[in-house]
């Protein structure tokens, strides 16, 4: 089968590789078609995400990708957006949840974010209206809006998971978070199996660093998705730098297209020296694999991390441990086979 690998820059190349060795280690077998973006493709193509990796995407469906940098100062638009409008990948998901061996304030972590990919305020609508004064829209409409909370709840039965929450701000933002928060309050009633809840984004962040498990499935517009999504990261991760992003996956889903990433960047202070934690884009991989209906070798990669993380051998810096990518590589591996 083939899927498009975006290895990106910095530590993209070392933790796409980790991952696909471990994809081939679970017994799939994929034939990896790789296309260029970030810094090289930008000094390669003048463009760090060429039409032609959009075009891949398109033909093959389903992507792994690693961290791309933007080049600032050149007026190149934000990889990450072109990607999901280019693909219209509407829902971005981020599975959070405790990790053993990893001391945390919580050990009871397990939410799944749900953000909308393609409106609110980071639909890049903006102007100067003179100079001095800039004006973002916010946008709102309803079948996005309907959409990502209907795919929040259809994840929720999936998964079996018990709760929705929607997270909003809608007693400010009268108009586009009351449009919202009416879409979800419509699609909620076609779920009466699912416990619904609506909550202001601001009791939602007290309420995660106070008590993260009272959350199960939380879902809610672009940039408050992308704030919340790193608040969720935080609460699973060890103290140091980058926390718990070596560890988190990421999948961004639309009707037609899937890309699969970690959610961590390019990491250029580690680049190049074999140190990087690769989990997050393995266990991105697995949720590629559930996506592709290879689910048991989705499930045996998630198992094979969690031992690793268990057994505390092999780990990297960020992890408190001396291991290198591959050293914590060989070892999921290992755990994979036995
Ligand atoms: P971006 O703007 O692309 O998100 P950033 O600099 O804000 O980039 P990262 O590149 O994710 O964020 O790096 C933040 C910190 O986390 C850095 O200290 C980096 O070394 C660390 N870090 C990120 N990913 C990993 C990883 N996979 N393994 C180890 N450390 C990591």
């Amino acid at each position: 089968m083939q899927i498009v690998l975006i290895e990106g820059d910095g530590i993209g190349p070392e933790v796409t590789q980790a991952a696909c060795r471990v994809v081939a280690a679970a017994g799939v077998k994929v034939d990896w078609v790789k296309a260029p973006a970030g810094l090289p493709a930008a000094e390669q193509f003048g463009e760090p995400l060429p039409e032609e990796t959009l075009e891949m995407i398109r033909r093959y469906r389903v992507a792994l990708k690693g961290p791309c940098t933007t080049p600032v100062g050149k007026g190149y638009r934000s990889i990450n957006v072109r990607l999901r409008q280019g693909l219209e990948l509407f829902a971005s998901v981020r599975p959070v949840n405790s990790l053993p061996g990893i001391r945390t304030p919580f050990e009871n972590v397990n939410l799944i974010v749900v953000r909308e990919n393609t409106e609110g305020l980071y639909a890049g609508l903006e102007h100067e209206v003179v100079p001095g004064v800039v004006e973002s829209v916010r946008l709102i409409t309803k079948p996005a809006a309907e959409r990502i909370v209907r795919f929040a709840f259809e994840l929720a039965r999936h998964r079996n998971r018990r709760m929705v929450t929607f997270c909003h701000k809608a007693d400010v933002m009268r108009l586009s978070d009351g449009l919202f928060l009416e879409c979800a309050r419509a699609v909620a009633d076609d779920y009466p199996f699912i416990q619904f809840e609506e909550k202001p984004i601001d009791n939602v962040c007290l309420e995660l660093a106070m008590d993260p498990s009272h959350y199960d499935v939380l879902v809610m517009e672009n940039l408050f998705g992308d704030v919340i999504s790193d608040l969720a990261a935080g609460l699973i991760g060890p103290a140091g730098p980058g926390g718990g992003l070596g560890l988190v996956p990421g999948a961004n889903y639309g009707h037609r297209y899937a890309v699969f990433e970690a959610v961590h960047g390019s990491a250029p202070d580690i680049a190049g020296q074999g140190i990087a934690n690769p989990i997050a884009v393995i266990r991105s991989a697995a949720l590629m694999l559930e996506h592709i209906g290879r689910g048991e070798a989705a499930a045996r990669i998630e198992r094979a991390v969690m031992k690793t993380l268990e057994a505390g051998v092999a780990l990297t810096r960020d992890l408190g441990g001396t291991g290198t990518t591959a050293t914590i590589t060989d070892e999921i591996i290992k755990h994979l086979q036995s």
